[in-house]
């Protein structure tokens, strides 16, 4: 077991200032003997990334050292706990490495034949969906993720990619096996189906209407906008403009509304976690600039903040804080985070499982 280490600060959420202190692995407020003192400053619980992808490049799978590189970037920034929204590559060796963060996985994609990213998904037909949300649901960590809606080259546009009975087949099936679902959505046809299935997620939520704002936020289905992600919304459009106009003008409608979209659900109360989508288009390590992208949106720092760390952890079954007896997963900072957001693009220490990694 390595050496009991401690730290100076005002831990938060809580804001009050405390000696915190690590003792294999679990924070106590017990003073150990020759306990080394590492840290100074704003202390945070370990961030979360709650939607990216370990194992994946723009062109799909990608080798054990890539997806080394990725974990570690996120490590850097804090990022200590991942929810992994889809992988085509077998992550779980990344399980066995202790100064690796912490991964929830979401098993493969699924979605229908040539309607998402080339390599990405299990690509299969709505009479199979209920068997692969099984399968995916053993192969993950609790939860499952299926691509709700993508251009249909047909109509030329976004469009839905299930039935609504075949959704309902789906969630029952992943909730009997004790996994949630999410799905991937940009559109607004696909949510009415997906929410009244009983989806447990929605991602980035841009063509979310009042009224289903206010059925998830009845029903507690959170929503991970990925900022980062909605960002490269006119990127689409612009490739897609000449080929498919009618999806282009959609997705640059959804772009530009994006913001009072995301607000509305803040506002009526859905709950919102921080994900920066990287691993596919984005790079890893973003999430700093993702809680700023929340902020900007209409978050207060507060709630952003609480979006990437303690709130987060409590949804994906973690200590939500910083007590006596959670996992040391940490982050320190020169100053507090909660009064300017851009301090979390710089820690001074993360300690991951009670070890400094940086
Ligand atoms: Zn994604």
């Amino acid at each position: 077991m390595s050496e009991p280490i401690h730290v100076r600060g005002v831990v938060l959420p809580e804001g009050e200032q405390r000696d915190l202190y690590v003792v294999d692995g679990q924070v106590t407020y017990d003073a150990p003997r020759d306990a080394q003192t590492v840290a100074q400053g704003w202390v945070l619980p370990g961030l979360v990334d709650a939607h990216c992808h370990v194992g994946l490049d723009v062109n799909g799978p990608i080798d054990e050292p890539a997806q080394e590189q990725q974990a570690l970037d996120n490590r850097e920034i804090g990022a200590l706990l991942l929810r992994d929204a889809g992988s085509a590559s077998d992550t779980r060796w990344i399980d066995d490495r202790a100064d690796l963060p912490r991964l929830i996985r979401a098993g493969r994609h699924l979605a229908r034949p040539k309607r998402y990213i080339r390599n990405f998904a299990h690509e299969i037909e709505p009479h199979e969906l209920s068997a692969y949300v099984a399968q995916e649901a053993r192969r993950g960590d609790g939860w499952v993720k299926l691509v709700g809606d993508w251009i249909d080259r047909d109509l030329g546009d976004l469009g839905p990619c299930w039935p609504r009975e075949a959704l309902e087949q789906a969630m029952t099936t992943a909730h009997e096996h004790g996994a949630r679902v999410t799905a991937h959505v940009f559109g607004e046809h696909a949510l009415p189906d997906l929410i009244g299935a009983g989806i447990d997620c929605i991602e980035h939520g841009t063509g979310l209407s009042e009224d289903l704002i206010d059925t998830m936020a009845a029903g507690g289905v959170a929503l991970v906008p990925t900022v980062k992600q909605l960002d490269l919304f006119p990127n689409y459009a612009g490739a897609a403009a000449e080929k498919f106009p009618t999806y282009a003008g959609h997705m640059t409608a959804l772009f530009e509304r994006r913001k009072s979209t995301i607000a509305a659900a803040y506002e009526a109360g859905v709950p919102v976690y921080a994900g920066t989508d990287a691993g596919g288009v984005l790079p890893h390590g973003l999430i700093a600039e993702e809680v700023a992208g929340l902020a900007e949106y209409g978050l207060s720092a507060y709630d952003a903040l609480g979006a990437a760390s303690w709130r987060a952890r409590e949804w994906l079954g973690l200590n939500a804080t910083l007590e006596e007896g959670a996992p040391a997963d940490l982050v320190v900072y020169p100053a507090d985070p909660l009064q300017d957001l851009a301090v979390l693009t710089s820690p001074s220490r993360v300690v991951l499982r009670g070890r400094v990694v940086r």
